[in-house]
């Protein structure tokens, strides 16, 4: 269940950057979220949900977008996703990770304080 501890995070850190920045709400948030970080969005969205109620982040809404495993051939320089650990071009199992780490705020959507 690391998604309660990952929506507590994210509700910490938007709850300083809205007093930093003097919004008055905090309508969307919108996540970027790579495919290794295992993480269910349903269940990141309910616990986001969860723990925002009673605060004054309370009803803003958690859009998620997946973000596919993707590698990079050390050898040969090709790109490849899926699970597929060897590089589909040349064989070679020196890859790096390109995509699919990410775990990142992409944007927010907020209401200035008047
Ligand atoms: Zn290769």
């Amino acid at each position: 269940m690391h998604e309660v501890s990952l929506a507590e995070s994210i509700a910490s850190s938007l709850i300083s950057l809205k007093k930093e920045r003097g919004w008055e709400r905090v309508v969307e948030v919108r996540l970027r979220i790579g495919a290794l970080r295992q993480v269910f969005p349903e269940i990141l969205c309910f616990a986001f949900e969860t723990v925002t109620k009673g605060t004054e982040l309370e009803g803003a809404e958690l859009s998620i977008e997946d973000v596919p495993i993707s590698f990079r051939c050390r050898d040969c320089g090709g790109c490849w996703g899926g699970d597929d650990p060897l590089c589909p071009e040349c064989g070679s199992m020196h890859r790096e990770t390109v995509a699919g780490n990410e775990l990142e705020i992409e944007s927010l959507e907020v209401e200035e304080q008047t």
